[in-house]
């Protein structure tokens, strides 16, 4: 399937040129993508919506196919379907300044991380960037009666590893922030790596501009190894040399996400010890409790433990918050998405 979300401007303006309708049609198809309109509800000539048709053209590359709003916070998680009956979630995120949107890079997710829902079946397949671009338009179309531009940020931040899909991610990138499509700023989107530090040092030569935030969740190797397989491949000192090299590069402040395991990475000693592991680096440190997922059985900090680490933090002159976690009610928290509905739960 050839997703008309995957192309460029210039490409969409070729593909019409091919198809022998006036170029002006090819910026009334490329307007009607970006709203999120399917083929057919694009005021268009029917001898073109035949030849894309006849080509094998699809105009989005998702498909909403159901939506739940939280009752706690209004966060609403959605369920996209794809063109191969695969599907993702992703999630949006109401705040003062804006809303947020959590995309999801792949389906499922090779790293296998202890507490993460995301990668229980393996990695399915990756996405192309139309795929995920198509996430942002759908949910933009979705609550348009809100608001005309409803997403004002992008997190990288949903089911899979953005740069195990280094290719695809970042040509969405190029895409979403083009002044012709969405034209979201770049300083507006994040993206979390579990540390591929190769990658972590390509996005900084290619210069996109974006937050890197780095899920960390251990001040060391040995409590890193212990939920995080990757940490096998890259240590803690690697990730450290990249994101400075990021840092120095993008002059953009590093997050860390610091997940909170009872027992496991909660104790003011890993508190102490990620204090001296960020020293001098410009960056600001999430912590958030773990979610639960019942698969995995580990269990967040308790709220006592999370306050006085924070506390050491703070004494210890690094910048953190505890981040609130949103849509907990409706699965729709960090670490909790997960292919659902193809398994018939939903
Ligand atoms: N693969 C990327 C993108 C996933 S982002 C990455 O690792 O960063 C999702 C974020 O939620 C990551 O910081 C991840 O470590 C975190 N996360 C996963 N499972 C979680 C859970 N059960 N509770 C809290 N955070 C979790």
């Amino acid at each position: 399937m050839k997703i008309l979300l995957d192309y460029t401007f210039e490409e969409i303006k070729n593909i019409v040129s091919q198809s022998g309708e006036a170029g002006y049609r090819a910026t009334q198809l490329f307007d009607g993508l970006y709203r999120g309109a399917k083929l057919d509800e694009i005021n268009l000539p029917k001898s073109l919506i035949n030849y894309l048709q006849n080509e094998g053209y699809t105009a989005q590359g998702v498909e909403i196919v159901h939506c739940v709003e939280s009752k706690l916070d209004g966060t609403k998680k959605y369920i996209f379907k794809l063109w191969d009956n695969n599907v993702i979630e992703g999630v949006l995120m109401k705040y003062k300044y804006g809303n947020t949107i959590c995309v999801s890079t792949q389906v499922g997710c090779r790293m296998n991380c202890a507490f993460c829902a995301s990668g229980l079946n393996g990695l399915v397949r990756n996405l192309t960037a139309g795929e995920i671009l198509s996430q942002v338009v759908a949910v933009n179309r979705d609550n348009k009666s809100d608001d005309r531009r409803a997403i004002t940020n992008i997190v990288l931040m949903g089911s899979g590893e953005p740069l195990d899909n280094y290719d695809d991610t970042t040509k969405f990138l190029r895409l979403v922030s083009d002044e012709k499509g969405l034209n979201i700023s770049r300083r507006n989107i994040s993206l979390s790596t579990c540390g591929l530090c190769d990658k972590i040092k390509r996005l900084a030569d290619e210069d996109y501009g974006i937050t890197l935030t780095i899920s960390l969740h251990a001040p060391n190797d040995e409590i890193r190894k212990k939920i995080m397989p990757i940490a096998n491949k890259y240590g803690v000192k690697d990730i450290m040399q990249a994101v400075r090299y990021y840092f120095d590069k993008s002059g953009r402040r590093i997050i860390f996400e610091y997940s909170m395991v009872g027992g496991l990475n909660d104790s003011v000693e890993c508190a102490d010890e990620l204090s001296r592991l960020v020293k001098g680096l410009p960056c600001h440190i999430n912590l958030i409790r773990l979610n639960y997922v019942k698969e995995k059985g580990l269990k967040g900090s308790d709220d006592a433990k999370i306050k006085e680490f924070k506390q050491r933090l703070e004494r210890n002159g690094v910048s953190c918050t505890l981040r609130r976690s949103m849509g907990g009610d409706i699965d729709g928290a960090c670490g909790q998405l997960r292919r659902k509905y193809i398994a018939g739960e939903v």
